[in-house]
């Protein structure tokens, strides 16, 4: 198992864990000074029209762009909506490509406003990423395709299991290209009674390890995550299992934070996330 503490190339920080309270210019000056070696931006945060201009403050700051969140939800209730869908998509891909990102991260959508049909909006969300591969292909850049926790099913994500994954990977990409791959995210995934075999068996398509921790007392759901350390989450057990997939990437911190982290000071933010990636991950 890698050694977290005196890796500081694999500290990586998600933008959201700040709670995107000011410019991506000073984002990028506060995580690059904090010691982090990456970073993953959120899209409200880049001008899509322009993406160079981040990407060369990203660089300069001496940051490497681990991935790119995230992607429109692609259900909708017509046909119109999900290609307005897939065409923000493809903008998001060619965006993450200037960034230098590897990955866009693909939070895939719930059930479409007007439906109680699960199993076609999961068509709709598979025909949708399938449509995304000429620009994947075009500009290189992958998706990580991240379950959500079923409690996210109705609103977010009809993507709810590392195991499901696997499965529209074999679907998406059956050529094991590797366009597709998955994002395993310790918050989504802890509770699942299946995880370390579907770790296991996703092996090398786990292109991504998000961590913070869930907390017992959660309040919200959606904004009360935990600090690393200060949940229920076994990090190391988690991390040792996908490292032992050979995955060779970042670790990520991704905390969302309303009642808590979003009102400290980033800069205690950030110091205390770096402590915690080498002592509770
Ligand atoms: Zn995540």
């Amino acid at each position: 198992m890698r050694d977290l503490a005196a890796r500081e190339d694999l500290h990586c920080l998600n933008t959201a864990t700040l709670g995107y309270r000011e410019p991506i210019e000073i984002t990028v000056r506060r995580v690059a000074q904090a010691g982090f070696r990456k970073i993953t931006p959120w899209r409200q945060e880049i001008e899509e029209d322009h993406p160079e201009r981040a990407s060369a403050m990203i660089r300069a700051a001496g940051l490497e762009v681990a991935a790119y969140c995230r992607t429109t939800y692609f259900t909708a209730d017509d046909a119109a909506g999900r290609r307005a869908a897939i065409d923000s998509n493809r903008k998001a891909l060619e965006a993450a490509a200037v960034l230098g990102a590897p990955m866009l991260v693909a939070v895939v959508g719930g059930l479409a406003p007007s439906s109680r049909d699960a199993a076609a909006c999961r068509e709709q969300i598979l025909d949708g990423l399938h449509a995304l591969l000429p620009t994947m292909r075009a500009t290189g850049v992958k998706v990580a395709l991240e379950p959500l926790h079923p409690y996210y099913a109705a609103d977010r994500s009809l993507l709810n299991t590392i195991a499901q994954a696997i499965d529209w990977c074999e679907r998406l990409d059956p050529a094991r290209e590797g366009w597709f791959g998955i994002a395993v995210d310790a918050y989504h995934a802890w509770w699942d009674p299946s995880l370390e075999e579907s770790i296991r068996r996703a092996g090398t398509r786990i292109v991504a390890l998000h961590v913070c921790d869930w907390l017992r007392e959660t309040r919200d759901p959606l904004l009360d995550r935990g600090m690393m350390g200060d949940g229920v989450i076994d990090l190391r057990r988690l991390r040792a299992c996908v490292e032992a997939t050979g995955f060779g990437g970042a670790v990520e911190v991704e905390i969302f934070s309303q009642l808590d982290w979003w009102r400290r000071d980033p800069d205690e933010v950030l110091r205390v996330c770096r402590q915690r990636l080498a002592t509770a991950c």
